[in-house]
């Protein structure tokens, strides 16, 4: 697993594991649905021996690779802090435990790191071995019952399939200080772990994707790292609202990464996706996407949200809540075949279809709870929710996890044939307006160069 050789053409559906409750839709039935499993430091610093025990049984060894989240510590100390109790929450003290100085004094002095704290060239190298011997050790260092299995086959588990050099926030005001560390801590990392295959987490503010001379620079200084991948992030960087002057961008950092560095993007949705299959050129390998906050994500945590029932719509590749997707569906739950032709065939349908008296039942089922809105006193106004009943939702993340599969499994034969169908999909599904079926043309677009 040398560097980035055995990475080429690699086209790996990659998830995010977002809560220990959610495993369930990520190992069984569904274990075999994707490839990489990515995991957040705090995570892994936190529950250890249960994500080693998830990884090395339930997962049977899937390949994962962790995120350090070190940006974390150079936002406002707040998004790290419980606000109940004022204090560093509890997971992301156990990072700090790993990863040491500079963040800890900082964070005893009350503020968050800043690129200054890193100047130190033999500082900064002790943060990339520490943060770099975190990701590798974690997990192999939990015991279980899946040790003696897995020595008898000569096997190695628990470690990662990559490691992450520690990386930082960059937008256009900070970003020449941040990418100056980002950039040695990519070349400490490799010289430090050259048998490790590195990866240089590209972590950009929408304003750098639009500056498209900061853009050079940094790609520039980033092809010149001896990483062996590059993975993306860009700040909430949502494919189905962007526009195409965003998504023309997009598409061109990606053209210019990829001529010399094969790339994972972090928070994608099926337009990533779709780039993977049809433009080899722009050398993605991976495109991962999470269950809870699914294809893209801030930077800065922003609060949990309200629940909404949303049922993925396959030929539209976006989520929809249930209320408006029931109109797209309804002509359709007059026949069995008519449903599984026109709206979905996975497993989840299928079953949920089967086990009810008529189709209009059985599709219901993904917005159980919808139908009881609940009042309740949000600031100032009262609010109208309904919330959806936790077997509702566990049927919409099944669903969507068998669309993710047959997505990224599915044989694309080339862009023009893709943005073919969107332009199709968005006419047919006209009647949910714009707002569910405007990303499809816009994708179409850039697709078709
Ligand atoms: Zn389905």
């Amino acid at each position: 697993m040398n560097g980035n050789s055995s990475l080429n053409s690699t086209q790996w559906h990659m998830v995010r594991f977002g809560t220990h409750g959610e495993a369930r839709y990520l190992s069984g039935d569904f274990l075999n649905t994707y490839d990489v499993l990515i995991v957040n430091g705090n995570m892994a610093a936190f529950t250890a021996g249960a994500m080693a025990e998830f990884i090395a049984e339930r997962a049977a060894n899937k390949l994962y690779i962790i995120d350090p989240q070190t940006h974390a510590f150079q936002h406002h100390l707040k998004y790290i802090k419980s606000p109940k109790t004022g204090e560093v929450k509890t997971s992301i003290d156990r990072l700090l435990s790993f990863y040491g100085e500079p963040f800890k004094s900082s964070i005893q002095a009350n503020r968050p790191v800043s690129s200054g704290d890193f100047s130190d060239d033999s500082l900064l190298t002790s943060v990339v071995e520490r943060v770099i011997a975190f990701q590798k050790t974690v997990f192999a260092t939990q015991e279980g019952d899946w040790s003696k299995y897995y020595n008898f086959l000569k096997i190695k588990v628990l470690q990662p399939r990559a490691v992450v050099a520690p990386y930082f926030f960059m937008d256009e005001l900070t970003a020449m200080k941040w990418l100056e560390i980002n950039t040695k801590a990519a070349a400490i990392a490799k010289d430090k772990f050259p048998e490790e295959t590195i990866i240089m987490q590209l972590v950009i503010d929408k304003g750098v994707l639009l500056n498209s001379e900061l853009l050079e620079e940094i790609i520039d200084r980033v092809l010149d790292t001896p990483a062996d991948v590059v993975a993306i992030w860009i700040d909430e960087f949502d494919e189905t609202a962007a526009t195409i002057t965003e998504l023309l961008a997009y598409r061109k950092m990606l053209q210019k990464l990829g001529t010399r560095k094969p790339i994972i993007i972090l928070y994608g949705s099926f337009f990533s996706v779709a780039l993977m299959k049809t433009m080899p050129e722009l050398n993605i390998i991976g495109v991962c996407h999470s269950l809870e906050y699914g294809e893209h994500r801030p930077v800065i945590p922003v609060g949990g949200g309200l629940p909404v029932s949303k049922f993925y719509y396959p030929s539209l590749h976006i989520r929809i809540p249930y209320v408006d997707v029931l109109s797209l569906v309804r002509p359709y739950l007059d026949s069995m075949e008519r449903y599984l032709q026109n709206v979905c065939d996975c497993n989840t349908c299928k079953a949920v279809m089967r086990d009810a008296n008529d189709l209009e039942e059985g599709f219901s089922k993904y917005g159980e709870g919808q139908e009881h809105p609940v009042k309740f006193r949000r600031r100032h106004q009262v609010v109208t929710i309904s919330f959806p009943t936790p077997e509702a939702r566990a049927l919409c993340v099944q669903h969507y996890m068998w669309c993710k599969e047959n997505e990224y499994k599915e044989q694309l034969r080339n862009a023009s044939e893709v943005a073919e169908r969107l332009e199709k999909a968005a006419k047919e599904c006209s009647i949910v307006g714009n707002s569910f079926t405007g990303h499809c043309l816009r994708w179409a677009k850039v697709l078709r160069g």
